[in-house]
């Protein structure tokens, strides 16, 4: 299947990339799937191949890439039928710690999240009670001499058992005491290996794919003044730059994941001879194929393009929410149109169809839901009314 990539040196990466995925077959998956358990040696290999630092400038053990380098990385794994969920966000929480730690901060953290002796994984935005609408969240973070003491729950804070560190957005400010309501939240880098037991529990959620996401309790949890990045009550900005980030890498991996599918139904419908010849000879086969393929070469195109407007310093909001929205229906329709294809064998386990199905789900409800995408471009692309917040 070829496809428009304007980043010919990616080349190099997407091979490297599917080399290591080689060696983790649908059967490492299925097995990790059965069990809801962490893909331990997939990360690590990921790690010591020096992907999951690809942003982290070389000053400090990465390999100074871009984020649509990043992206590649991420399409790539899902292309092989792999799965980034359990350690992307590595890559986008970064850019908060680079653009608006201290020196101190990074000198201590960057080097040992490069060489994989601390995991960057976890990042503690959604509440039980505010959802979507993070302005509202309620955990507080009080200073007190030279700590802060966290108190509140979050939710669906993905990988905080395995993890070392955790991004976490919390009140600093009582919301009807801040000037602009875009004031008041702080963000912080901390420890949770010190802080599990002692004021902080992790509650695993079984969802629907195996995706190690969590309940985070904090209860008076002391954390050193020091964990704040960049100054108080700024951290909702903090966090809007790396969400672009994160909305364009989450695309990428939707592309991955209907370039799969893509793959899987095209094969199985050449093979599949039923009235004495291929299914796929069948218009009513070929057609839903095609369109999701169009939709996805579609979607591509504008995720590349929200990567590239990232990396030229530019605000990408539209095309990163759009990007991200089209890609993510572009993986569903494509996972759709892969099931069909394969008829009953669709629903077994052992063709992994099922299990990418349930895993691509997902991404029309997180990081960000498709009406709030809606809502925001609403907004923002065509000067409607604010529908939200
Ligand atoms: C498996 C999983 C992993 C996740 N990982 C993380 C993580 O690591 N860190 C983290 O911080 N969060 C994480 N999330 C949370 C995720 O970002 C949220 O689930 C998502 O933003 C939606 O919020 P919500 O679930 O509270 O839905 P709600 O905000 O309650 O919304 C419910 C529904 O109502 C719709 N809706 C709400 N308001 C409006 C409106 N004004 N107009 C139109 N429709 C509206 C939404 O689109 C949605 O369909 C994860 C979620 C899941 C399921």
């Amino acid at each position: 299947m070829t496809s428009f990539d304007p980043g010919a040196e990616h080349a190099a990466i997407r091979e490297g990339v599917a080399q290591v995925c080689k060696a983790f077959p649908g059967a490492y998956w299925r097995e990790l799937d059965s069990r809801r358990a962490y893909p331990e040696a997939f990360v690590t290999a990921l790690t010591e191949a020096g992907y999951l630092s690809a942003m982290i400038p070389e000053a400090y053990g990465g390999s100074g890439l871009n984020l649509s380098a990043a992206a590649a990385i991420l399409e790539e794994i899902h292309r092989n039928g792999c799965n980034a969920a359990a350690c992307h966000a590595q890559m986008y929480t970064m850019g908060t710690v680079l653009r608006h730690g201290s020196a101190e901060q990074k000198r201590h953290y960057l080097p040992r999240i490069a060489d994989g002796s601390l995991r960057l994984q976890a990042f503690g935005v959604t509440e039980p009670t505010s959802g979507s609408d993070t302005l509202a969240l309620g955990a507080t973070a009080t200073r007190e001499g030279d700590e802060y003491i966290i108190q509140g729950q979050k939710i669906w804070t993905s990988r905080a058992e395995h993890s070392d560190l955790m991004l976490l957005l919390a009140r600093t400010t009582p919301r009807d005491k801040v000037e602009k309501r875009t004031d008041g939240l702080s963000v912080f880098l901390i420890d949770l290996r010190r802080l599990v037991g002692q004021g902080v529990t992790i509650k695993p959620i079984r969802t629907m794919m195996n995706h190690a996401t969590t309940e985070v309790f904090f209860d008076a949890a002391r954390i050193p003044a020091s964990s704040l990045i960049g100054e108080e009550g700024k951290g909702f900005r903090y966090i809007l730059s790396g969400m672009n980030a994160e909305r364009i890498l989450i695309a990428a991996e939707c592309i991955g994941d209907a370039k799969w599918f893509l793959a899987r139904a095209s094969d199985y419908a050449r093979e599949r001879i039923v009235f004495g010849r291929p299914i796929g000879a069948n218009q009513g086969v070929q057609f839903p194929l095609a369109k999701a393929y169009a939709h996805m070469l579609a979607a591509e195109a504008i995720v590349h393009r929200a990567a590239a407007l990232y990396d030229a310093g530019l605000d990408p909001g539209i095309e990163a929410n759009t990007a991200k929205m089209l890609a993510a229906d572009a993986s569903w329709e494509a996972g759709e149109a892969c099931l069909q294809t394969h008829g009953g064998f669709g629903f077994a386990e052992e063709y992994d169809i099922e299990r990418k199905f349930r895993e691509t789900r997902l991404y029309q409800v997180a990081p960000i839901s498709t009406n709030l995408i809606l809502c925001f471009l609403a907004e923002r692309a065509l000067g409607l009314p604010k529908s939200y917040g």
